[in-house]
């Protein structure tokens, strides 16, 4: 599981840090941060869900990867007979 931060919607409470400083660290200007490796990530899971439902302002999501929103259905018109 892999998470961003929008710093648009941040507004700097430390929630996520105090959840989980392994991931998320305040910046220099009072906006929450993602830290950490990829192994960081797989070893925290539960604390940084834990973060996300903490957020007041829903400034942190589920990272998702790109193909998943690039990739459209295709769909057949085939009302022939
Ligand atoms: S919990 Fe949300 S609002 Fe608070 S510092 Fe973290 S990202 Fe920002």
């Amino acid at each position: 599981m892999k998470v961003v931060v929008n710093q648009g919607n941040c507004i700097g409470c430390g929630a996520c840090e105090s959840i989980c400083p392994e991931i998320f660290q305040i910046n220099d200007e009072g906006l929450s941060t993602v830290i950490g490796s990829e192994e960081d990530f797989n070893n925290h899971e539960e604390e940084i869900r834990d973060a996300l439902d903490s957020c007041p302002t829903g400034a942190i999501s589920e990272d998702a990867p790109v193909a998943e929103e690039t990739v459209e259905p295709v769909v057949e018109e085939n009302t022939e007979e």
